[in-house]
């Protein structure tokens, strides 16, 4: 049999261990209603811009994920934080401009303007060849 006090220590133990199991589940809520961060903005590393203005993810100094409509489809898309940090920092984008495509139009776009542009390099070299040939 088990006296009275070590039942109480039971009791006590279970309890304890019951709140730490809400506490921690209160916490994971907690982080999931915060907006999520995404990485840092790098304001260094940014494209030099002549506005007066200051572009909100500087202001936040964190670049939050960015939903968004394509233009081309139509279809809802998310630009995410990371993606963002790449297109500023990295490519040096110009400070205001977002993504406007989807990512299956974005790729289908650069690839007509490569083919577009192969077509006139094309043209070209047939122009130059024509040249050096002495024709027209
Ligand atoms: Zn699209």
């Amino acid at each position: 049999m088990k006296s009275g006090k070590q039942k109480r220590g039971e009791i006590k133990a279970k309890r304890k261990q019951k709140a730490a199991k809400v506490q921690s589940r209160d916490k994971q809520q907690d982080l999931r209603l915060r907006p999520v961060l995404g990485p840092p903005v790098n304001e260094a590393l940014l494209a030099p811009n002549n506005s007066y203005g200051v572009p909100d993810f500087v202001r936040r100094a964190y670049y939050v994920d960015r939903p968004f409509r394509c233009v081309d489809c139509g279809k809802d898309e998310v630009w995410t934080g990371t993606q963002q940090k790449w297109w500023y920092e990295v490519a040096k984008g110009f400070v205001y401009s977002t993504a406007v495509r989807c990512r299956l139009c974005r790729r289908k776009k650069r690839e007509q303007s490569n083919e577009a542009r192969r077509v006139h390099l094309e043209g070209l070299e047939r122009k130059a060849l024509r040249k050096r040939e002495g024709l027209k």
